[in-house]
Protein backbone atom coordinates (compact mmCIF):
# COMPACT_ATOMS: atom_id res chain seq x y z
CA UNK A 1 0.00 0.00 0.00
CA UNK A 2 1.35 3.47 -0.79
CA UNK A 3 0.55 6.70 0.92
CA UNK A 4 -1.44 8.89 -0.82
CA UNK A 5 0.82 12.25 -0.16
CA UNK A 6 4.48 12.32 0.10
CA UNK A 7 5.44 13.36 3.60
CA UNK A 8 6.73 16.85 4.54
CA UNK A 9 10.43 15.98 6.26
CA UNK A 10 9.41 17.91 9.47
CA UNK A 11 5.86 16.76 9.92
CA UNK A 12 5.03 16.74 13.34
CA UNK A 13 3.72 13.38 15.47
CA UNK A 14 0.58 14.34 15.29
CA UNK A 15 0.35 14.66 11.44
CA UNK A 16 2.56 11.50 11.06
CA UNK A 17 -0.35 9.73 12.74
CA UNK A 18 -3.06 11.52 11.19
CA UNK A 19 -1.15 10.18 8.03
CA UNK A 20 -1.26 6.68 9.04
CA UNK A 21 -5.08 6.89 10.08
CA UNK A 22 -4.06 6.12 14.43
CA UNK A 23 -6.04 7.79 16.97
CA UNK A 24 -3.63 10.32 19.14
CA UNK A 25 -2.90 8.82 22.03
CA UNK A 26 -0.43 10.43 24.84
CA UNK A 27 1.92 6.97 24.54
CA UNK A 28 1.94 7.54 20.54
CA UNK A 29 2.31 11.00 20.46
CA UNK A 30 5.09 10.54 23.40
CA UNK A 31 6.77 7.65 21.73
CA UNK A 32 7.30 9.74 18.00
CA UNK A 33 8.20 12.79 19.84
CA UNK A 34 11.06 10.88 22.30
CA UNK A 35 12.52 8.68 18.71
CA UNK A 36 12.32 12.21 16.97
CA UNK A 37 14.61 13.97 19.54
CA UNK A 38 16.99 11.03 19.65
CA UNK A 39 19.83 11.22 17.09
CA UNK A 40 20.65 7.34 17.67
CA UNK A 41 17.91 4.04 17.43
CA UNK A 42 16.32 3.69 21.08
CA UNK A 43 15.48 0.05 22.88
CA UNK A 44 11.84 -0.18 24.43
CA UNK A 45 13.95 0.23 27.68
CA UNK A 46 15.31 3.76 26.69
CA UNK A 47 12.46 4.56 25.22
CA UNK A 48 10.86 4.13 28.49
CA UNK A 49 12.50 6.40 30.69
CA UNK A 50 12.14 8.82 28.44
CA UNK A 51 8.54 8.60 28.87
CA UNK A 52 6.10 9.66 32.03
CA UNK A 53 6.48 7.62 34.40
CA UNK A 54 4.19 4.88 34.84
CA UNK A 55 3.32 4.27 31.06
CA UNK A 56 2.45 0.97 30.39
CA UNK A 57 5.18 -1.28 29.02
CA UNK A 58 2.86 -3.26 26.89
CA UNK A 59 1.09 0.33 25.53
CA UNK A 60 4.81 1.02 24.11
CA UNK A 61 5.64 -2.50 22.90
CA UNK A 62 2.62 -2.53 20.95
CA UNK A 63 2.53 1.15 19.64
CA UNK A 64 6.65 0.38 18.47
CA UNK A 65 5.13 -2.96 16.56
CA UNK A 66 2.64 -0.59 15.25
CA UNK A 67 4.94 1.87 13.81
CA UNK A 68 7.13 -0.58 12.23
CA UNK A 69 4.35 -2.38 10.54
CA UNK A 70 2.91 1.29 9.38
CA UNK A 71 6.85 2.06 8.30
CA UNK A 72 6.76 4.77 10.40
CA UNK A 73 9.78 3.65 12.49
CA UNK A 74 12.72 1.15 11.13
CA UNK A 75 14.33 -1.38 13.83
CA UNK A 76 17.76 -2.81 13.88
CA UNK A 77 19.14 -5.47 16.67
CA UNK A 78 21.72 -4.53 18.39
CA UNK A 79 24.68 -6.40 20.16
CA UNK A 80 22.53 -8.03 23.08
CA UNK A 81 20.08 -8.76 20.68
CA UNK A 82 17.24 -6.50 21.14
CA UNK A 83 15.71 -4.48 19.12
CA UNK A 84 16.79 -0.38 18.59
CA UNK A 85 13.95 1.57 17.06
CA UNK A 86 14.35 5.14 14.86
CA UNK A 87 12.18 7.07 13.06
CA UNK A 88 12.00 6.82 9.77
CA UNK A 89 10.50 4.01 7.33
CA UNK A 90 8.77 4.94 4.76
CA UNK A 91 8.72 8.62 6.31
CA UNK A 92 11.94 9.39 4.68
CA UNK A 93 12.20 7.18 1.44
CA UNK A 94 9.10 4.78 0.83
CA UNK A 95 10.53 2.67 -1.87
CA UNK A 96 13.28 1.89 0.38
CA UNK A 97 12.64 1.79 4.09
CA UNK A 98 16.16 0.23 5.02
CA UNK A 99 18.28 2.42 2.70
CA UNK A 100 21.25 3.47 5.25
CA UNK A 101 23.35 0.37 7.37
CA UNK A 102 23.31 0.82 10.66
CA UNK A 103 26.26 0.19 12.63
CA UNK A 104 26.84 -1.53 16.40
CA UNK A 105 29.96 -1.12 18.63
CA UNK A 106 30.95 -4.21 20.19
CA UNK A 107 32.59 -2.24 23.13
CA UNK A 108 29.60 0.04 24.32
CA UNK A 109 26.71 -1.19 21.87
CA UNK A 110 25.81 1.95 20.60
CA UNK A 111 23.42 1.25 17.53
CA UNK A 112 23.27 4.56 15.12
CA UNK A 113 21.83 4.79 11.67
CA UNK A 114 24.48 5.50 9.21
CA UNK A 115 22.45 7.83 7.55
CA UNK A 116 25.38 9.15 5.71
CA UNK A 117 25.86 6.44 3.46
CA UNK A 118 23.36 4.15 1.01
CA UNK A 119 23.40 0.55 0.56
CA UNK A 120 23.58 0.77 -3.26
CA UNK A 121 20.50 -0.49 -5.11
CA UNK A 122 21.88 -3.10 -6.66
CA UNK A 123 22.90 -4.77 -3.27
CA UNK A 124 20.14 -7.20 -3.37
CA UNK A 125 20.75 -8.17 -7.16
CA UNK A 126 24.82 -8.41 -6.59
CA UNK A 127 24.25 -11.43 -3.80
CA UNK A 128 22.07 -13.71 -6.29
CA UNK A 129 19.65 -15.06 -4.51
CA UNK A 130 17.21 -17.39 -5.83
CA UNK A 131 14.71 -16.26 -7.90
CA UNK A 132 12.36 -18.57 -5.61
CA UNK A 133 12.49 -15.60 -2.99
CA UNK A 134 10.98 -12.65 -3.19
CA UNK A 135 13.07 -9.93 -1.18
CA UNK A 136 11.28 -6.56 0.18
CA UNK A 137 14.56 -5.04 1.20
CA UNK A 138 17.78 -5.80 2.50
CA UNK A 139 19.45 -4.75 6.11
CA UNK A 140 22.67 -3.89 6.44
CA UNK A 141 24.30 -4.08 9.70
CA UNK A 142 28.26 -3.60 10.54
CA UNK A 143 29.87 -4.70 13.18
CA UNK A 144 33.13 -3.05 14.79
CA UNK A 145 34.22 -0.27 17.30
CA UNK A 146 32.71 3.39 17.14
CA UNK A 147 34.14 6.45 17.20
CA UNK A 148 34.01 7.06 20.56
CA UNK A 149 35.55 3.92 21.69
CA UNK A 150 38.05 3.83 19.11
CA UNK A 151 39.68 7.26 20.37
ZN1 LIG B 1 31.40 2.31 21.16
ZN1 LIG C 1 18.40 3.44 10.79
Amino acid sequence: MRNAAPAAPTSSPSDVLKRIGLRRTPVRLGVLKVLADSPQPLGVQQVLELLPEHTDTVTVYRTLNTFTTKKVVHRVRGEDRTWRYALGGSEKSSAQPHAHPHFVCETCGVVECLEASQIPPTFVRSLKVAETYEVHYPEVTLHGVCPKCHA
